[in-house]
């Protein structure tokens, strides 16, 4: 089959492309390829015909997309994919066209083409829907079906939690659930990938916040599974999860705040910077380096800013216990994107590398994530560069500054 988003690579970005206004060539999406206009298409209901349809091609999302960055082609914006998922829907192309495969794998499914949609797609939502059709069965990439039959297993998380115990803060986790500033108990989620790689993120909220209670047998809260291509599933863990958790849900991971707070009502879910910042909470002490107060900056977790919109507090709070420094791009994916940095190496790579150079020049002692996955990625690859700027996660930078003692803590080069 053709591929229906050929007619618009003449609209491919050069390097003038991403600077000013949306690119101005219309994609393929015209009157009779939109459902308007000729009359609609039958749908074959892979999609939420309400959301497909709420795309009005104006290309504004391009600039915002860095696989689009990476490429220049139209296939690999949000504009191109989403008429992709319309050639899909009509049965234009299906499934097994090389073009879709490719696509709906190289989709970093980010969101920053969701924050400057003027008409106001959900295009997280849409990729959720084409991977669900598209990565079914034995398409899904075999690690993320690995990694979700892990994920899935409480037992085996149950055996995490036991060989990592410090993940619990060697408390008692059944404790009776204490409340919150809000007269709400607060339950603290442990997060998959947390407890398991960095058990000290959980000890570090406890020490902050020390309100907060461990409920135990937690699983996984969805989010692994709804990304890659099984929604249902995900949704299904995600109230699970939100059964076992009294109260207010605190998360230290981005990712799993925006899927808990889509399934569970964002009243229910607040992310460690946002329910510190909430009551205008502080931290103490500053963290230093060498005598000296430390720089650091900030990478976002791309679903807790283009998902919920949380981009100003974890700044704020570093800046109170050190040198807040802006990393240009900050709001940029950093590549690792959930498995993408497993399933897509190189492209992980590309996708981080403009990143780690403007961090080389903006001469800071850390940089700080507020998910688990970017944490990863960021440790991983400065690792590699050999680089003096450490990667650590906000929960522990901030009890990094409190400190053993007196309200000054010293940059640690174990981090
Ligand atoms: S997704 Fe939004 S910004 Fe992008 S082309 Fe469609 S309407 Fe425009
Ligand atoms: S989710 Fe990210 S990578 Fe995917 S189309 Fe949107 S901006 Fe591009």
């Amino acid at each position: 089959m053709t591929d229906p988003t050929n007619d618009h690579r003449t609209a491919q970005a050069g390097p003038g492309h991403t600077g000013g206004g949306p690119p101005a060539a219309r994609p393929a999406t015209g009157p009779e390829q939109n459902g308007h206009g000729a009359g609609p298409e039958p749908g074959r209901g892979i999609f939420d015909k309400d959301l497909l349809d709420r795309c009005i091609s104006c290309g504004f999302c391009l600039p915002a997309c860095p696989t689009y960055a990476l490429t220049g082609e139209e296939t690999s914006s949000p504009r191109g994919r989403i008429t992709l998922m319309r050639a899909l829907e009509t049965g234009r192309l299906d499934e097994d066209d090389p073009t879709l495969a490719e696509e709906s794998s190289f989709c970093l499914g980010c969101r920053a083409c969701e924050t400057v949609c003027p008409a106001g797609v959900e295009y997280g939502l849409l990729l959720e829907q084409w991977r669900d059709h598209q990565w079914r069965g034995r398409h899904r990439p075999w690690l993320a079906r690995l990694l979700m039959a892990l994920v899935s297993r409480p037992w085996l998380l149950r055996l995490q939690g036991l060989v990592r115990r410090h993940a619990r803060g060697g408390g008692s986790p059944a404790a009776k659930p204490e409340t919150g500033p809000a007269d709400q108990p607060v339950s603290l989620m442990l997060g998959c990938v947390e407890r398991g790689l960095y058990p000290k993120v959980s000890r570090a909220v406890q020490q902050l916040c020390p309100e907060v209670t461990v409920p135990p047998g937690q699983g996984c809260c969805g989010a692994l599974h709804a990304h890659n291509g099984d929604s249902r599933t995900g949704a299904e863990l995600a109230e699970a999860l939100g059964e076992r958790l009294p109260g207010t849900v605190l998360t230290t991971a981005g990712g799993c705040a925006a899927h808990l707070a889509h399934h569970l009502g964002r009243d229910r879910v607040e992310e460690l910077s946002e329910y510190l910042d909430r009551d205008g909470r502080r931290p103490t002490g500053q963290v230093t380096v060498d005598g000296r107060r430390a720089r650091a900056t900030l990478q976002d977790s791309c679903h807790l800013r283009n998902g919920l919109g949380v981009s100003r507090p974890p700044r704020d709070l570093i800046a109170e216990v050190a040198d807040f420094v802006e990393l240009p791009g900050a709001d940029r994916c950093c590549g690792a994107a959930g498995t993408y940095s497993m399933l897509r190496p190189s492209d992980s790579r590309a996708v981080l590398d403009p990143k780690l150079e403007d961090l080389d020049r903006l001469d800071v002692d850390f940089i700080v994530a507020v998910n688990p996955g970017c944490l990863r990625q960021l440790q991983q690859s400065l690792r590699r560069r050999r680089s003096r700027v450490r990667a650590v996660h906000l929960a522990e930078f901030l009890a990094m500054a409190s400190g053993p003692g007196t309200g000054g803590g010293t940059g640690s080069r174990e981090l």
